[in-house]
């Protein structure tokens, strides 16, 4: 079957005649005497595009290395097939990129490449080195846009098995069970590599390559990138983030990270602030507790926490060590209506804590608990924990009589 995608990675449009359309469970597989369309592999995603004016759903390899072509439609005689060809030349700019970048790495770092693949926004090629910092990065993609910029003829051509073991031919993964001639991608002056994608006709035609960030790996280290136009829609989308937060900042972007900063440090002081305040409210709130006859008291504080609960029950404590206090933060839950149902459970609603003489604290702290659906537990004079509902909580308060 004559594969035009590895002669002709440019041809856009074919005809071919069906062999068989065989309908399956999700569609029709169809076999073609010619194949337009690249079907996957070695880290380039499968074209896309139409048979006989069906659009093609995917692809399956049969034994014989054949491929069949999976259609929503039966199609039969002579088909026209029409390449997706937008998405074809990303990824042969994507996959030229990577040729550059592999040989760019080995050449400037000793770095070998073991891995490679094309992403929907970003494409990643894997390197066989602990670390790559931005400093060989930034090297990298000079040396890389130096090439495009050369413009370096590209071709296809062939060679044999014992070229690649004399090393004049670079191979990542050479296929044990592929015989005769090897497909070798060849870039002028620059490199001769074993590849079964598509490919452009010469650098130039990538325009640019953008290295973007790294990830760190237990086999090496994944180095993101772009190529090609990818290289203007991520700088499209980097300048719409960079509006957004311009607009929220009310800065311009060379301010954005003096304003931000002075932000958080803002925050960080208002938190300080507020949870002071909270603490001071809750020696407050405890001032008006131990003024109550008992011997158990109530506190619900809506906005508190478990750290304004802790902070009441430690002055309670002190100061009138024979009451007991139940105390109680989170919002209560509006009534359910009868209808609709839904979860009976949320989220965590709140905390509780009781403080009292220890006798009264073990009776009173597992009771409240049970009543707030919580979790939590205590020794002597505090029990404490979280509160799963508060929709009980009359029933919390009922207890104080
Ligand atoms: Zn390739």
């Amino acid at each position: 079957m004559e594969r035009i995608f590895e002669s002709d990675s440019y041809a856009r449009t074919a005809t071919a005649r069906v062999v068989s359309c065989i309908q399956v469970a999700d569609g029709f597989e169809v076999q073609l005497d010619r194949m337009l369309f690249y079907p996957g592999g070695g880290g380039q995603p499968e074209d896309r595009g139409t048979v006989g004016g069906i659009p093609v759903l995917g692809f399956r390899k049969l034994e014989s290395g054949e491929y069949l072509h999976l259609l929503a439609q039966p199609v039969q005689g002579e088909v026209e097939l029409v390449l997706d060809w937008p998405r074809r030349y990303d990824h042969m700019q994507q996959h030229t990129g990577q040729h550059l970048i592999t040989v760019a790495a080995s050449a400037e770092f000793g770095l070998k490449t073991i891995a490679f693949h094309i992403g929907d926004d970003v494409c990643d090629i894997e390197f066989d080195a602990a670390n790559v910092d931005r400093a060989r990065l930034d090297r990298l993609e000079k040396r890389v846009n130096e090439r495009i910029a050369e413009g370096r003829g590209m071709r296809i051509t062939t060679a044999d098995r014992e070229a690649v073991e004399r090393g004049e031919i670079r191979s990542r993964l050479l296929p044990q069970h592929l015989e005769g001639p090897l497909r070798i991608v060849e870039i002028d002056g620059l490199d001769r590599n074993t590849c079964g994608g598509t490919h452009l006709s010469n650098t130039s035609e990538l325009r640019q390559v953008k290295l973007l960030h790294t990830e760190k790996l237990s086999r090496g280290t994944r180095v993101y990138y772009v190529a090609g136009g990818r290289v203007l829609a991520q700088l499209a989308r980097t300048l719409e983030r960079q509006d957004a937060l311009t607009a929220a900042l009310q800065c311009g972007p060379e301010q954005h990270m003096t304003v931000l900063g002075n932000m958080l440090a803002r925050s960080r002081e208002l938190e300080k602030t507020a949870k002071q305040l909270l603490l001071e409210l809750g020696r407050a709130s405890a001032e008006a507790l131990i003024r109550e006859p008992g011997p158990v008291v109530f506190l619900h504080r809506p906005d508190g926490d478990a750290e304004f609960l802790r902070a009441v029950a430690s002055a309670v404590s002190d100061r009138r060590p024979d009451l007991v206090a139940i105390l109680v933060a989170g919002q209560a839950e509006p009534p359910r209506g009868g209808a609709g149902g839904g979860s009976d459970r949320a989220g965590p609603a709140g905390s509780f804590a009781v403080v009292g003489p220890e006798e009264k604290v073990a009776d009173l702290g597992p009771r409240v608990r049970d009543l707030l659906d919580g979790k939590g537990g205590g020794r002597g004079t505090l029990f404490q924990g979280k509160a799963g509902s508060l929709k009980r909580l009359d029933e919390v308060k009922r207890l104080v009589s």
